[in-house]
């Protein structure tokens, strides 16, 4: 078969978009809209902040738009290594490198670290970017495993398997990006260590989220020993673009030195690294933020299972909560609605997830008043009910 002949052959886009339900790369409305937005990962609201916004604009200015080369060459600024310094800090970590973005984050650790004499044992959940930088580490001849989500029995026993000269890491999410639930890292990290097996959380939604000052997961755990290194994004609530991995100085130093997706890439720009860096010092300094966005999260999700919604556990406390309509039409059909109502939600099917698994995706800003909450509520509760996804209350028939 031509390789064209295949993308000719890709009539699903046409025949979504016929239907009418094709949400996908659609402009979102302009600001002075009225639109309680669900959809975003600016957790803490600070793509806005004034603070965060000044200090990228004067770094654009003093620094210019671009770095036009890689960190390892011409692309480093003393800023970077000030950012660098700040994460290691924040972190309580000997060394911290950023990337150009979290994917590119996952790509670089994982094909630095690992090839043909290791293997890799994932999550059947991780994010994407660890799973290609998984594949791209078994192009240099690692081996790929992957385990139940999270379940530390089944990890027990993968990694039982693996013949004792082989390196091992175990990677894992902090927060999964879909169903909002946490990794079960103080049943995950002791079988690593009893296994001989290195631990990488991808922290990208727990960053700024949870934990003391917004420091991750590991540390809502209070696990910082049992977990080698951190990798993490700046386009969540670090309301910029970039990545970065924290751990012992060796291992970064090593990942530095080895990994293509940093050497051949150019490096974060001055605004990126601007907008992280005052973002890192409001988490710090506004812990409101954090505590605003856990109790939004916890509302939501109250509010949301009294109305019947299928949302997973109830009892997870992230500000990722998912909505599973478990039907591709349905879901489409009730994302339409919803942004109808003046309400953005993200919804989620095949191939991202199993069909039966399709769900819309809510997630919530610190930055939102209780009004906007209810005013989201009162729209899910008329959309679920006239398409049957939650039943009318019986005072109500
Ligand atoms: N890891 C996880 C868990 C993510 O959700 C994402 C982004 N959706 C990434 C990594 C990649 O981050 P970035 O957007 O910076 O490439």
């Amino acid at each position: 078969m031509k390789i064209l002949d295949k993308v000719y052959a890709y009539t699903r886009l046409d025949e979504a978009k016929k239907a009418g339900l094709y949400p996908y790369f659609s402009p979102l409305p302009s600001t002075s809209s009225k639109q309680v937005m669900l959809g975003s990962n600016n957790y803490l609201g600070l793509t806005k902040h004034r603070q965060v916004i000044e200090n990228s604009l004067a770094a654009v200015r003093a620094k210019g738009t671009s770095c036009t080369g890689s960190r390892f060459l011409n692309g480093t600024l003393a800023e970077h290594l000030i950012l660098e310094k700040s994460l290691a800090d924040f972190y309580q970590r000997e060394d911290a490198q950023t990337f150009t973005t979290g994917y590119q984050t996952n790509l670089g650790v994982l094909a630095s670290l690992t090839g043909k004499d290791d293997v890799i044992v994932l999550d059947k959940e991780v994010h994407a970017s660890v799973i290609d930088g998984a594949l791209m580490a078994a192009s240099g001849g690692a081996t790929i495993m992957r385990f139940k989500h999270n379940c530390a029995k089944h990890l027990a026993t993968v990694l039982s398997r693996i013949p004792e000269d082989k390196g091992k890491v175990v990677v894992v999410d902090g927060v999964y990006s879909m169903g909002g639930d946490l990794a079960d890292l103080p049943a995950l990290a002791p079988v690593c260590k009893q296994h001989d097996a290195m631990l990488i959380v991808d922290d990208a939604h727990g960053s700024g989220v949870l934990g003391k000052q917004g420091r991750g997961t590991v540390d809502h755990y209070g696990l910082d020993n049992q977990v080698d290194l951190i990798t993490g994004t700046f386009s969540k609530s670090f309301a910029s673009l970039g990545g970065y991995v924290v751990g012992k100085n060796k291992i970064i130093d090593f990942i530095r030195h080895n990994a293509r997706a940093l050497i051949f890439s150019a490096a974060m720009t001055p605004m990126h690294i601007a907008a992280a860096m005052s973002s890192l010092q409001i988490m710090q300094s506004e812990p409101e933020r954090q505590q605003r966005l856990l109790a939004h999260s916890k509302f939501m999700r109250r509010e949301l299972a009294e109305l019947g919604f299928d949302i997973g556990d109830p009892n997870n406390i992230t500000p990722i909560i998912p909505i599973f309509i478990r039907d591709e039409t349905l879901t489409i059909q009730f994302y339409y609605r919803l942004l109808k109502l003046g309400v953005y939600t993200n919804p989620v099917v095949s191939p991202a997830v199993a069909s039966k698994d399709c769900l819309l995706r809510t997630s919530y800003m610190s930055t939102q008043s209780l009004h906007d909450l209810q005013f989201a509520i009162a729209a899910f509760a008329k959309v679920g009910q006239e398409l049957g996804v939650i039943e009318i209350p019986v005072e109500c028939v």
